[in-house]
């Protein structure tokens, strides 16, 4: 019987991996599908870590936490968690290493498998992702002070992240398809009253276009008139959807083991507790996440913490 599972091993699941070892729980596996780190291995540079002072790549970056974790007695099984079901008192989890599907017992588990923003399929976009393709306002505004930016969508995140780009950008392009927004009519009307947006509508970028040094235009298209419009900026920040990693929690009659909210968030308090006992969730899955490494690393603390807590009850009882 493991003591704690921890499912995903992005800023989140390691740091709770850190803390539930170093903490004093003798068992504790990390299920990782792949190499530890998450999404930020795929960013060429991270530089708003406080305490990290130099600009690193995302690997380089999230390198020393496993080392640190491992250190301190984390295991790492390298395996892809289909489901984890709770049975009785104690938690079943559904893995498969490549060899087919197994199970493990938990006292106690922390979900940690983030997510991923979608992806707009545009032509260009795979090519220079990373390059003049963002999906990380906070991250990557502060490249392109005093430059024109462009952002694609309509949604609450797009018009919220092109007010955000204003404090940095000379002229933000907001670039949507339809001349009807999904956003809130209230952040509809504050980015209407912002000089720097200029709102491009209905407009679909064709394609991103760009040299070895990045991205340096978009070609649109009206889908209205058929007119064309080339757009000279080295930047565009895709926010097309968010896709939350939440199929662990997923039972075989389609419910949710814990809750999650209308888009699949994870809901939790404070303490990283779930709607089940014993259940936590840190870090861009959970309800309110800021999706930045610091808050996921954050989230991952606390909930070891309580993880300890929870699992040293669980033993007390038993003895
Ligand atoms: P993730 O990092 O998403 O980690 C989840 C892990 O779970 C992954 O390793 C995944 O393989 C694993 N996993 C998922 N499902 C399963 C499963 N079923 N079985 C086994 N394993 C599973 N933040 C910043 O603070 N600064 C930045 O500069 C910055 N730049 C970014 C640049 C890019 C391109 C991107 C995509 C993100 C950036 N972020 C940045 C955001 C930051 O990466 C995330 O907020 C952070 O990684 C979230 O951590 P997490 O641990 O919650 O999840
Ligand atoms: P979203 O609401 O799904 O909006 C995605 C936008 O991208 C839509 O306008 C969509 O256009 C457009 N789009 C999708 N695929 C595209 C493509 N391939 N090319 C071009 N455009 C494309 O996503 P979100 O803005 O990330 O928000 C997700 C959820 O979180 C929403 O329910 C939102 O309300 C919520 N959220 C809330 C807040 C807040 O309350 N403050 C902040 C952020 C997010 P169409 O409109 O034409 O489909």
């Amino acid at each position: 019987m493991i003591d704690l599972a921890i499912i995903g091993g992005g800023p989140a699941g390691l740091s709770a991996g850190l803390y539930a070892t170093r903490g004093g729980l003798k068992d504790v596996v990390l299920f990782e599908r792949g190499a530890p780190g998450g999404q930020i291995t795929g960013s060429s540079e991270i530089e708003n870590y406080p305490g990290v002072a130099a600009v690193q790549s995302g690997i380089d970056f999230m390198t020393p936490w496993q080392e640190q974790c491992f250190r301190f007695g984390l295991k790492h099984k390298m395996a892809e968690v289909s489901r984890v079901e709770k049975s009785g008192e104690h938690f079943k989890i559904f893995y498969d290493e490549g060899n087919g599907e197994m199970t493990a017992e938990a006292l106690s588990v922390i979900v940690c498998t983030g997510g991923r923003p979608r992806r707009s399929g545009i032509k260009g976009e795979s090519e220079f992702w990373g390059r003049g393709v963002s999906t990380c306002a906070t991250c990557d505004a502060f490249f392109y002070k005093k430059k024109e930016v462009a952002v694609l969508g309509g949604g609450d995140s797009a018009v919220e992240e092109a007010i955000y780009l204003t404090k940095f950008a000379s002229k933000v392009y907001l670039i949507h398809r339809r001349s009807e927004f999904r956003a809130a009519p209230i952040t509809l009307e504050h980015a209407r009253s912002n000089e720097k947006i200029e709102f491009l509508t209905p407009f679909v970028v064709e394609e991103i276009c760009g040299d070895n040094a990045g991205v340096n235009a978009l070609r649109l298209k009206n889908v209205e008139s058929g007119a064309e419009k080339i757009l000279n900026v080295p930047v565009i920040f895709e926010f097309v959807g968010y896709e939350v990693n939440n199929a662990v929690l997923k039972q075989k009659d389609g419910s949710f083991l814990c809750d999650v909210d209308k888009w699949g968030n994870v809901v939790v308090d404070l303490k990283m507790h779930t709607s089940v006992p014993g259940l936590f969730a840190a870090g861009d899955l959970r309800i309110d996440a800021q999706k930045q490494v610091i808050c996921a690393a954050g989230d991952g603390t606390t909930a070891a913490l309580q993880a300890i807590n929870y699992v040293e009850a669980l033993h007390k009882h038993k003895n």
